[in-house]
């Protein structure tokens, strides 16, 4: 365990040529404070925990004092936004501090977000405020709780300086980690400028660094196009299963990495809607819950255009062609481990069968499939807490019968498929409401220890922890009133 000054930068991003980024340092901030900081993100730092007592700390996470060593610098992408090419983007209110190496070997990017203006900027403060900052720190550590890929947060620093959004709010400033935060949109940014050699470049350092056992295979740039398909299926499969909408899939949100990368207007599935729209701004609902993995699929393919300079098209078309059959493997594997059924075809029915009655009966997702656990096999007629979950009874019942019939056939144990679906259909999810009974508190008590309690509770989103059960009820109805946007 080290102490901040101990701290070894190695910043790979910044080796690489002018054309990809800005070296500027972040614009200081009067007053800073610590909001919220993550004992898991330490570790991974191999930072000490006493380490985040001291002025220093706050002075480096809000951006006033330089980390030792390290390289600061925005990072210039591009991206397709709401379906419409944007030919520039970029850090416009990050900054990329360094890369820390761990002494195990792994290697985590430390990023500010709201560190001030850039030259990406593009008419922006560059600043981001308290609310959109605990909503991104909790929700980066509520994903990795649930084994989602994700960027990590380490800690939220605020300053009482203030933010003009649609009114006047508090700043801050979230500290995100992540091996790396290239996006599609940084590939595309060089194919609309024509600058091939730029785009052989990052695909060459994305490989090297990132994609080794690609780096490997005869032919580098479509294993790299057909892997980044891949984990990207795999990813919103993911998201799928647990309920999550990201409300904002553009391409520069899209991560080379496969990871979930900015969290904004995004929302846990509660009242079960295949066609949930979480962010306000989203008119058309391009972005619904139930258009995710075709949205996935078309980023894959905004990917795969941007690299077609180093392929010929069939080899691209090939590496996208996996996309369909890997969500569908991944989304059924994971749906029926929530009805603790096999991954079988016979077990296909249950899945849809469920979730069309739930649709007709808006129940909520991560109750009822919590909840899925304790249905009794052996006496359908007594499994009245989830039959209360329907509107109409009857619809359940009907689907109770088969399930339990399926269960006989397959000679499964209640007791050890309750624990095996416990482990795979959370208790806890990020409700909105969660989110901003924190905010909340933070804002006008200056009380941050809700931040605190929801991170460590989401961290271990699975167990029981029953101390915290209001916690996995329904929301309340104040909750109809938080509207999330693209304003953050
Ligand atoms: P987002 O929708 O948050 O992914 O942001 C899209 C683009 O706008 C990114 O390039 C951001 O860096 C930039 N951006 C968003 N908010 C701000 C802000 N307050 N100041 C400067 N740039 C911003
Ligand atoms: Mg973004």
């Amino acid at each position: 365990m080290r102490n901040l000054n101990e701290l070894v930068f190695d910043n790979r991003y910044a080796t690489l040529p002018e054309t990809f980024h800005t070296r500027l340092s972040p614009t200081p901030v009067p007053e800073p404070y610590l909001v919220a900081w993550n004992p898991d993100a330490l570790e991974l730092l191999g930072l000490r925990p006493e380490a985040v007592h001291t002025r220093e700390f706050v002075e480096i996470f809000a951006g006033n004092a330089p980390l030792p060593g390290s390289e600061p610098l925005a990072a210039i992408y591009a991206g397709h936004q709401f379906g419409h090419y944007v030919p520039q983007l970029g850090d416009g209110r990050a900054i990329l501090l360094g890369e820390l190496a761990h002494p195990s070997g792994s290697r985590w990017e430390v990023q500010l977000k709201g560190a001030g203006r850039t030259p990406y900027s593009r008419g922006g403060d560059g600043r981001a405020v308290l609310r959109s900052s605990i909503r991104e720190y909790l929700c980066s550590e509520a994903m990795h709780g649930l084994g989602i890929p994700t960027t990590r947060a380490l800690c939220i620093t605020g300053s009482d300086m203030p933010v003009m959004r649609e009114s006047a709010e508090t700043g801050a400033l979230v500290t995100r980690l992540a091996e790396s935060f290239i996006r599609f949109g940084s590939f595309e940014l060089f194919y609309y400028r024509s600058q091939h050699d730029e785009i052989k470049t990052l695909a060459d350092f994305t490989l090297r660094h990132y994609f080794p056992a690609q780096l490997d295979e005869a032919r580098p740039y479509p294993a790299l196009l057909a892997e980044v398909t891949r984990r990207t299926a795999k990813l919103m499969a993911q998201w799928q299963a647990v309920g999550f909408c990201h409300g904002v899939m553009n391409t520069d949100n899209m991560s080379i990495l496969g990871l979930t990368l900015d969290y904004g207007p995004y929302g846990f599935m509660e009242a079960y809607d295949p066609a949930y729209i979480c962010n306000h701004s989203d008119h058309d609902g391009r972005y619904a819950y139930d258009q995710q993995p075709q949205i996935g699929a078309w980023n894959c393919t905004c990917l795969a255009q941007a690299l077609l300079p180093l392929m010929e098209v069939d080899d691209a078309k090939e590496a996208l062609s996996g996309y369909g059959e890997t969500f569908a493997t991944e989304y059924m594997r994971l749906m029926c481990a929530k009805l603790g059924l096999p991954f079988e075809e016979a077990s296909v029915p249950l899945v849809t069968g469920l979730l069309d009655l739930m649709a007709r009966n808006r129940v909520d997702y991560t109750i009822l499939f919590r909840s899925l656990a304790r249905f009794d096999s052996s006496a359908v007629a007594s499994n009245a807490t989830l039959r209360d979950q329907f509107i109409a009874r009857e619809d359940f019942d009907a689907w109770a019968k088969s399930y339990a019939e399926r269960l006989r056939t397959i000679g499964s144990d209640d007791k050890t498929r309750a624990a095996r679906m416990n482990r795979v259909n959370p208790k806890y999810v990020l409700r909105n409401h969660l989110a901003e009974t924190a905010i909340r508190k933070a804002r006008d008590e200056r009380d941050f220890s809700e931040i605190e309690r929801l991170r460590s509770l989401l961290a271990r989103p699975f167990d029981e922890q029953p101390e915290f059960d209001d916690y996995a009820k329904e929301p309340p109805d104040w909750a109809r009133e938080i509207a999330v946007s693209c304003s953050s």
